[in-house]
């Protein structure tokens, strides 16, 4: 074989989707490390919402951890990505429902210089909707994993966030308990006291722990 040049074969877009406490950070940071043990050059972006656990890292459930770079939007990625570009064959984002719909441009960008792009996050909103930019980006990727988790009702495969209580508080970081995860069945969508759909998540809440 031939030495093998960035750039020069295909690149990859994978995504890992799913509902809350489906494993999602937990499967991008697996395959992030299996790419440092590869001797691949990685770099792991996360949107800057989640202070809870550590400030420059994406954690799991099984508090695996990664070092990541906290960024505001998808501009800050780029200035902190492309001076180090040619230096980078692996770049993971975590919570990708939080950036914005730029997020899909910049992914194709990556993947045409040969990248290797791992993308996880939500795809689903409290009311049972599409999470923009997840499903787009699922519609370009090479490679979809969509995870569940397991229905706190009543132990079927879940697919959805449910979202418990009202809407009292526009910022419920760390509100553990407040979300479950829920199979079809027992799924009820969120809509707020005002009838508007929640589409915005509470920061980090993948993260969220359960309840001792
Ligand atoms: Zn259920």
């Amino acid at each position: 074989m031939s030495q093998v040049h960035v750039g020069a074969h295909p690149g990859r877009i994978e995504v890992i989707t799913g509902p809350m406490f489906s494993g999602k950070s937990e499967e991008l940071i697996r395959r992030l490390k299996r790419a440092q043990i590869a001797k691949l050059r990685v770099i792991c972006f996360k949107p800057d919402l989640d202070a809870r656990y550590h400030r420059t890292a994406i954690a799991s459930h099984s508090s695996q951890t990664l070092e990541a770079i906290t960024v505001a939007n998808v501009e800050a990625l780029k200035a902190e990505l492309f001076p180090v570009i040619d230096q980078i064959e692996v770049i993971g984002v975590d919570e990708t429902q939080f950036f914005d719909a730029s997020l899909l441009p910049l992914s194709l960008e990556l993947v045409h210089l040969g990248k290797r792009v791992i993308l996880a996050g939500l795809d689903t909103t409290f009311a049972g909707e599409p999470f923009p930019p997840v499903p787009d980006l699922m519609a370009v990727s090479d490679e979809v994993t969509k995870l569940s988790a397991v229905c706190m009702q009543c132990g079927a495969p879940a697919i959805h966030t449910q979202r418990l209580g009202s809407n009292q508080s526009l910022v419920l970081v760390g509100a553990a308990g407040l979300y479950e995860a829920r199979c079809r069945r027992c799924f009820r969508p969120y809509v707020d006291e005002q009838g508007a759909k929640q589409l915005e998540l509470p920061t980090g809440a993948d993260q969220v722990p359960p309840s001792p």
